[in-house]
């Protein structure tokens, strides 16, 4: 993936087991195939029944636990967490697990995505003596559980995760209870599994093959697991529910091996190029993805063409995160620095580039004049997703409208601006046909917001400040 240059950010994933001895070393391998979902930050918190213990840091999960913490992690139940920063910022506070002690006990909590009334909630809570200690929007439900502290844990969390809004797959652990909860639109994927007599649960099912775990199901919108010694229990903390997942999991987040709602990633990704190539034929002598996310589309788009699929780019794997900044010079050469064209295979060839996604343009632009450098007689450049003119309040860094292409060009303004010969999208019903989710909401149960601007949720003024501040 060129994620960290294309300006298209995920923001984390997190895994969790109760029951099994090896806990913590399951949640090592678990969160390291989540390793895609955010390489900032990793974290795992230990139960062992009377104690909550925990280790993270900044970097990878390898980087992280690699002068042994691991072994001082004892437990049988254990929740991790890998991060890219957003909402909040990057500091060692902000890595997840958050852990709290107080005299009534311990509470961990790791989230994957974003909400959008983090802000009023934190003036509501600071105003009534809360004090914060991370700049995380995460910190704001363990501050609502703490309200009412005379009532069930279970009650507790009910009524907070009626209070905050946007997109969140929960993990929350104390003493006595894995509790597991996913927000009334599912914008996050987070699958169920079982490892011998233990639950598992993780935001991809990629997770549980690493680890040998078998697939349940995929944990509902609205939902409310309750894991303990006693067994797993279902509840639901609200009715008011739909199902809008992120498109974007399908098209380029999640792994190609993982399946949200038993559709494979992959095979998602190939009806997008089978579409695309229906919607926006071209003539041409070779086929190309960018690696890795665009591959599936790419053989799609071949099949469905018969032009010849081809590796005509090389994504270098061995360039380390540092060398790429958060700077538009840097991140140009970033591009080079991860990417090589296949002069063999395009010199001297018309090619059809596969790509998932513009955001800024930049990364588009490059690989064109790559491809053409490398004597490509021409390009023409085909997204397999529409495209993206809103940002993402939901965990999803897509930088702000100003800065992405589509929101400001027309799509023979971007041709233009990237060097191709041709450009074309797919349009939101194609990618709605291609995913073929089976929801008859009229968006297949996606949220479809960053292409068409209809928000699953109400987005507030001063939030929407906060987040781009
Ligand atoms: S706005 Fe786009 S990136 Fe964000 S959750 Fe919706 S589909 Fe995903």
């Amino acid at each position: 993936m060129l994620a960290e240059i294309k300006g298209l950010n995920e923001e984390c994933g997190v895994f969790g087991i109760w029951g099994h001895k090896n806990a913590a070393q399951i949640a090592y391998y678990g969160l390291h195939s989540l390793q895609h979902r955010g390489q900032e930050g990793a974290g795992i918190v230990v139960n062992d029944g009377e104690k909550l213990i925990g280790h993270k840091g900044l970097g990878l999960i390898t980087e992280v636990f690699s002068h042994g913490e691991l072994d001082m992690l004892g437990g049988n139940a254990a929740i991790g967490h890998v991060r890219y920063a957003t909402a909040g910022g990057g500091g060692y506070e902000n890595v997840q697990p958050l852990l709290f002690h107080s005299q009534t006990g311990s509470l961990a909590l790791a989230h994957n995505g974003n909400l959008v009334n983090a802000n009023r909630l934190k003036h509501e809570l600071e105003r009534q003596g809360s004090i914060f200690q991370t700049t995380s929007d995460t910190e704001v439900l363990a501050h609502l559980l703490r309200r009412h502290n005379e009532f069930p844990l279970v009650d507790r969390v009910k009524v907070a995760l009626n209070k905050i809004q946007g997109a969140y797959a929960f993990l929350i652990m104390t003493e006595t209870h894995l509790l597991v909860a996913l927000d009334p639109n599912g914008f996050r994927p987070l699958a169920l599994g079982k490892l011998g007599d233990a639950y598992v649960v993780a935001s991809e099912t990629c997770a549980f093959d690493i680890v040998g775990a078998t697939y349940i199901r995929d944990v509902e919108p609205g939902e409310l697991l309750i894991i303990s010694d006693e067994g797993l229990e279902s509840q639901v903390f609200t009715t008011e529910t739909q199902h809008a997942i992120c498109s974007m999991e399908y098209i380029y987040f999640s792994r190609p091996d993982s399946s949200i709602d038993g559709i494979n990633v992959h095979a998602a990704r190939k009806n997008m190029g089978k579409k695309l190539a229906k919607e926006a034929p071209v003539e041409a002598d070779v086929v190309t993805g960018v690696p890795d996310s665009s591959i599936s589309a790419a053989i799609g788009f071949a099949e469905a063409t018969g032009i010849p699929y081809e590796l005509g780019l090389i994504k270098n794997r061995y360039v380390g995160r540092t060398f790429i900044q958060p700077s538009q010079e840097l991140r140009e050469r970033g591009v080079k620095m991860k990417l090589s064209p296949v002069r063999g295979i395009v010199e001297g060839k018309r090619v059809v580039m596969i790509d998932d996604s513009i955001v800024r343009g930049t990364t588009s632009r490059h690989i064109v004049q790559m491809l053409r450098d490398a004597g490509a007689t021409e390009v023409h450049v085909r997204i397999a997703a529409p495209p993206i003119v809103n940002p993402c309040y939901y965990g999803i860094d897509t930088s702000t409208r100003e800065e992405l292409i589509a929101s400001n060009h027309s799509i023979e303004e971007m041709r233009d601006l990237i060097g191709a010969d041709s450009l074309a999208f797919l349009s939101e019903d194609g990618l709605v046909e291609a995913i073929d989710r089976k929801h008859t909401n009229g968006c297949g149960g996606q949220c479809m917001a960053c292409f068409n601007g209809n928000y699953p949720t109400p987005i507030y003024e001063d939030e929407l400040v906060h987040q781009q501040s």
